[in-house]
């Protein structure tokens, strides 16, 4: 029963802040669609033409921004609850941020030799170290150094998200995850609370490091689970 309740006071959670997405992406479209119009009945310089299209793609970039930071968590699809490699998922996704990395001259540095079996919805793991990877690179403004790391731990696998940014102060700390806190000037703040609602969902737990001008670290436990266990779980 608790669960139950638990379960439905999150749908709740969830259905509002869909609601307040939907709300923050609503306001650039429609920005967007007023400078086409704009454009279609009136004569305007090319000079002053091309100024409406930067506009209407700077607001078309914000709504890709916040759907990007948070769609996977709202999918309204099934769970689709599997094994995962942990050490795999994290190099796929070292892959899919490396183009990204590479702009900003950042460098990956892994640790990940370990074997280790976690259970949870893929695409939802992915989209939380999506988002916790980007925070890292945007951290790097100058470049540096992105260090992932997956070990075991008890019953747990650790895995580590480390950056040499800019670190956060303790009132940056203490609102991380709250939905639109950002301290971007093109931030969402919607990417933090994502990660911190996929990592409970999963039964684990999120530890931060930060420390200002020297970088941050971001340490992740999530259960493991042994080949017999995951069917037990499965046939049941
Ligand atoms: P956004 O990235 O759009 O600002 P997030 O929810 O992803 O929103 O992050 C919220 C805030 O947390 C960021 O604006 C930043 O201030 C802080 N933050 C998160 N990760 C890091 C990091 N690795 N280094 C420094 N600051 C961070
Ligand atoms: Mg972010």
């Amino acid at each position: 029963l608790l669960e139950e309740v638990r379960k439905s006071e999150k749908m709740k959670v969830v259905g509002e802040l869909a609601a307040s997405v939907a709300h923050e992406v609503r306001n650039p479209l429609t920005v967007t669609r007023g400078f086409i119009q704009l454009m279609q009945h009136g004569r305007y310089t090319e000079d002053k033409k091309k100024e409406f299209i930067e506009l209407a793609l700077r607001e078309l970039n914000r709504a890709q921004d916040i759907l990007s930071d948070y769609l996977s968590f709202a999918k309204p699809q099934m769970e689709n609850v599997e094994r995962l490699n942990v050490a795999t998922e994290l190099r796929y996704v070292a892959d899919v941020m490396s183009p990204y990395a590479l702009m900003q001259e950042v460098f990956f540095e892994n640790d990940l030799t370990y074997d280790l079996w976690i259970q949870g919805d893929r695409q939802k793991f992915h989209q939380s170290l999506i988002n916790l990877v980007k925070n890292s690179i945007e951290a790097m403004p100058g470049g540096g150094s992105l260090y992932l790391s997956a070990i075991p731990l008890g019953a747990c696998a650790e895995i580590r998200i480390r950056d040499t940014g800019i670190g956060m102060n303790s009132h940056q700390l203490q609102r991380l995850g709250q939905p639109y806190f950002s301290s971007k000037d093109k931030g969402t703040g919607l990417g933090m609370m994502v990660v911190f609602s996929i990592v409970e969902a999963m039964g684990g737990i999120i530890k931060v490091e930060s420390q200002v001008g020297r970088g941050t670290v971001f340490i992740i436990r999530l259960p493991l689970v042994s080949n017999a266990a995951f069917q037990l779980v499965k046939d049941a």
